[in-house]
């Protein structure tokens, strides 16, 4: 559906849970994850329900996310029953690939079509720092396990953070010159309570300079048209590569104007702007003697009417808690 400023909004984030085994450093602010007690988190059939009012608004591309979505029973379930709802065109996860090869199969047969799969290292030890405790080899064996499936675009998403891994771009860009994967590089977004420590520099490196610094490397093609998919990222190719690079920008040159989609968080809001503090509440209502299926809807159609033409900068929360 059209929003107020003529963007159609098409494209729905589930963040199906707030749990993740996992607590990345520049997503979980101070190591710490907020968990929610399990009954204020929206349970399956509630999600499928809103899943099926924003289908009816004529939303076709639904990406469930979280926290770690993998982490939660039930997720490639509920998302066949999604993909056999009318009119709805892709299903995609984000995920950290921890335990992606145990599902893959599963995944592929619920109709999943897109992975994105973080991937911020290719140093082991450097991969446990970050993400406090992950095991680069459990991502990597679950990236492997994708691709060897063929039947999904996979994308490897790297947030990129000076003085902690932005001396891997050329490394992690090289992958697409091994395999038919696309890496995106994201600007490091300064979320929640997470700050810089006094004694390291801005951590947000640009996307210009990631691009610059990537030409000092590789032979690079602009203007290329980039893997399928209606993301935020510019995407270039390493010449000769299979894959694409791609430069997501939230931070320097943020894509509102083609923004597409809303949020449903794990507890039950809908945000029409990532980086807005606003959000409409469900979860209660929909709990309670006066929710209907028709309200649902004109809620929805609601928080997409008043989604905002561009960002503020309330940040008051981690990724953690809203879903990436
Ligand atoms: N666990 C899943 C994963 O690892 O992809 C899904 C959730 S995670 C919050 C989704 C995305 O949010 C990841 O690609 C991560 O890179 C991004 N993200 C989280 N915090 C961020 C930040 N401060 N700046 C930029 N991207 C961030």
């Amino acid at each position: 559906m059209k929003d107020s400023f003529g963007r159609n909004v098409h494209s729905m984030r589930i963040s199906v849970t707030d749990r993740c085994n996992m607590r990345c450093d520049y997503c979980v602010s101070g190591g710490k994850l907020q968990l929610r007690p399990e009954h204020e988190l929206l349970s399956l059939s509630e999600i499928e329900t809103v899943i099926r009012a924003a289908g009816e608004l004529g939303f076709d591309s639904f990406r469930f996310t979280g926290g770690e979505p993998l982490v939660r029973d039930g997720i490639p379930e509920l998302i066949e029953r999604v993909g056999a709802l009318p009119g709805v065109r892709k299903l995609s996860l984000s995920t950290n690939g921890s335990l992606l090869a145990r599902h893959v199969d599963r995944l592929a047969a619920a109709g999943v079509k897109a992975l994105n799969i973080s991937l911020d290292s290719l140093v082991p030890e450097r991969f446990r720092q970050i993400t406090r405790g992950g095991s680069l080899a459990r991502v990597l064996e679950g990236i492997r396990a994708a691709l060897r499936r063929e039947c999904f675009t996979v994308k490897l998403n790297a947030v990129i953070m000076r003085g902690v891994n932005d001396d891997e771009l050329a490394p992690l860009a090289a992958l697409t010159l091994e395999q038919p994967v696309t890496v995106r590089f994201i600007e490091y977004m300064p979320f929640g309570a997470w700050r810089a420590p006094q004694d390291r520099p801005d951590p947000t490196v640009s996307s210009h300079e990631m691009l610059e610094r990537l030409e000092r490397e590789f032979d690079i093609e602009r203007n290329v048209s980039g893997p399928v998919g209606e993301g935020p990222a510019q995407y270039v190719q390493v010449r000769g590569g299979q894959g694409f690079v791609g430069l997501i920008s939230p931070v320097y040159q943020p894509f509102c104007e083609r923004c597409n989609r809303i949020r449903l968080t794990s507890d039950g809001y809908i945000k029409s702007c990532l980086l807005q503090d606003e959000r409409f509440a469900l979860r209660d209502w929909m709990r309670g003697p006066d929710y209907s299926f028709p309200e649902l809807r004109r809620r929805i159609a609601e928080a997409v009417l008043l989604k905002p033409r561009e960002h503020s900068h309330a940040r008051s929360m981690d990724m953690s808690t809203v879903g990436g």
